[in-house]
């Protein structure tokens, strides 16, 4: 039985997974693939099937789980986004070379043009690299199918395969067909001859290469015999160009071309660009005088193909070297390859109506109420020349409010301190400056401990500061380790503590504070410093509160307000505490409040020194 459901891509390809018999799916939540396991979760528990859904704490956990299922001869899926992989490069790269027993898939979703992430990284090069078969979808539709054949693929040859959507197709809406039918899965087993197999070491891998190498090339057989995914939608008129296009870029250019009525184009859809169906492309480029390549990120297809001579893409220039293909772009690349004047009106017309209606443009910074905001205040008006690292999330956002100096990676910010440590203990300074490094509960988990372990270990002075709000919430409010929830209804996970998993890295020094408690917080900001610099050890403290956003029940708050009678206009709110509820009144010069983003959680009341922030009705 098959009906049809209007899907959110990362909705579809989470449909393909359960359809297709994955016994385990695993990931790290990362945007643009945050929602891909929850819809496992949520379709395993309508389908009925037992799937097994989990968190990882980062994406080299979650791979390294759905691998061991496949071991077992199960089908499994880890899946992340394309940062993550760089993360769980280590199991990839070493279980790509491996025959397996099961059908190992794994989903990376990228983000071309850098909208939620730190890169712009094309992760068609890591399965290029590994020598994967990686599925590149157009759109949701074509995704979720795409899933089905990965597995089957995966299964058949042993081996590890890819499916990278990019994060307009993980975000686009589409009528997908679902069936109820669940590919049936053997038990799980584990074979253990012949002795060796799963285990990673020259002697055993030397076997693998060439087999491995085989597999690649028969696949590459296999992709250019798929003319579902790779074919060529010909021109209705004698060809002026041809057009290779990857994944969205595909969805894209049909669309201008039938906008413009351009008859004269033909174009090659490539839905499988690694191993690169080579014949196929070839046979193409031969056939026409220029050729035009649309993919995201990097040069992958392009880079593949023999002869270049009459190639026009990201090597040579002719198309944008680094971001995101968007509709306008590529308008603008077919048109100049097709020799024609860009019309410009319609770009005109939409500058007029923006300046007309002039939106502001605000920077990205942390929510109104948001626990984060007075807990880099309190550590600012501690320490305003200390070096805080940060690290990836949401708490990065108090860049805004000048309170962070780094941000690498996940947990990033707690070596980033050591390191800085180090730098000034070189020079015999080690203690001379406050160092703090910050990152949040999930991010701890991530690969926060890790870093703590080795700086307790070597001795390293600063503070690490925690920001436990209860959720991984920059990627929209998923579980991990500390918060003991799962996805799965009737199943309950167990909530790890993070004290514990601080004194068990061998913190001495630890307090637990309300971030809201502004001056009580400031006090034991100064005690944290004084414990590490003068014991040359790590201290920590973990600031607790709630995700404001996410909260079930609404605490009752009452408003406040800006005394102007008060208020000096020094901008102390605005400048170090950047809530977007407060603003700046041009006429009186002063602090007032803005009702429209406000959410009455009153902590602002503490950060201005005039007492001019103010509870309606009196104290609190
Ligand atoms: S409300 Fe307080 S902190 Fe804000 S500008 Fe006025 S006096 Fe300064
Ligand atoms: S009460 Fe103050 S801190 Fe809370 S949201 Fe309103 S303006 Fe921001």
């Amino acid at each position: 039985m098959s009906e049809r459901r209007i899907l959110l891509g990362n909705e579809a390809i989470a449909r393909g997974v359960v359809e297709s018999g994955c016994a385990v799916a695993t990931a790290y939540p990362g945007t643009p693939s945050s929602e891909i396991l929850p819809a496992i979760a949520a379709y395993s528990d309508e389908m009925g099937t037992n799937t097994q859904v989990e968190w990882g704490a980062n994406e080299k956990v979650a791979l390294e789980m759905a691998i061991g299922a496949c071991y077992a001869g199960k089908r499994s899926c880890a899946v992340m986004k394309q940062v993550g992989l760089n993360v769980a490069a280590d199991p990839f790269m070493s279980v790509a070379h491996q025959k397996l027993d099961g059908g190992l898939l794994v989903v990376v979703s990228d983000d071309p043009g850098c909208h939620a992430s730190q890169d712009d990284q094309d992760s068609r090069s890591y399965a290029s690299a590994a020598k994967i078969p990686c599925f590149d979808p157009s759109d949701a539709r074509e995704a979720k199918a795409m899933v089905a054949d990965a597995f089957d693929l995966a299964d058949r040859y042993g081996i590890m395969a890819m499916l990278r959507p990019t994060v307009r197709v993980d975000h686009c809406r589409q009528d997908v067909e679902i069936i109820e039918n669940v590919v049936s899965q053997r038990d799980a087993v584990f074979d253990r001859k012949p002795a060796g197999k799963r285990i990673v070491m020259p002697a055993v891998i030397h076997g693998f290469l060439d087999d491995h190498s085989a597999r690649f090339e028969a696949i590459r057989g296999e992709f250019g015999a798929m003319d579902r995914y790779n074919f060529e939608v010909p021109s209705e008129e004698p060809a002026n160009l041809g057009v290779i296009a990857c994944g969205i870029s595909y969805s894209v250019v049909r669309d201008i071309l039938n906008r413009l009525g351009r008859k004269d184009v033909s174009i090659l859809k490539i839905g499988t660009p690694v191993p690169l169906p080579v014949n196929l492309v070839e046979d193409f480029v031969d056939r026409h005088d220029r050729v035009l390549v649309l993919e995201e990120t990097q040069p992958v297809v392009e880079g593949q193909i023999p002869n270049r001579t009459a190639v026009m893409g990201r090597w040579n220039g002719w198309v944008p070297k680094t971001g995101e293909l968007v509709p306008e772009v590529v308008e603008s690349v077919l048109l100049r390859a097709l020799g024609v004047k860009e019309d410009l009106s319609d770009r005109e017309v939409f500058n007029k109506i923006e300046e007309e209606l002039s939106p502001e443009r605000r920077r990205p910074r942390l929510c109104p109420g948001c626990s984060h905001r007075p807990a880099y205040f309190s550590i600012r008006k501690v320490f305003p020349d200390a070096v805080v690292a940060s690290d990836i999330g949401c708490y990065g956002l108090a860049i805004a409010q000048n309170a962070v100096d780094t941000n690498i990676c996940m947990g990033g910010s707690v070596t980033a301190a050591s390191g800085i440590y180090l730098a000034f203990k070189a020079d015999g300074k080690g203690t001379d400056r406050p160092i703090f490094a910050t990152l949040g509960d999930s991010t701890f988990f991530h690969s926060g401990m890790t870093g703590l372990a080795t700086a307790v270990y070597n001795r390293h002075a600063f503070v690490l500061v925690i920001l436990d709000n209860r959720i991984t919430a920059m990627t929209g409010g998923q579980d991990h380790p500390g918060t003991g929830d799962k996805m799965r209804s009737g199943e309950e996970g167990v909530s790890v503590s993070i004290e514990e998993a601080v004194k068990g890295c061998g913190v001495k020094w630890l307090s637990v504070l309300d971030p809201y408690d502004i001056e009580k917080n400031k006090k034991t900001i100064e005690k944290a410093w004084e414990h590490a610099s003068s014991n040359g050890e790590p201290a920590v403290i973990v600031f607790r509160h709630p995700c404001i956003t996410m909260l079930k029940v609404k605490p009752e708050y009452r408003p406040v307000k800006v005394d102007p009678s008060v208020c000096i206009g020094c901008g102390i709110c605005i400048r170090d505490f950047n809530c977007p509820g407060l603003v700046w009144d041009q006429a009186t010069g002063k602090a007032m409040v803005d009702d429209r983003y406000c959410v009455n959680c009153g902590v602002c009341v503490a950060v201005c020194p005039k007492g001019a922030i103010v509870p309606e009705g009196g104290d609190r």
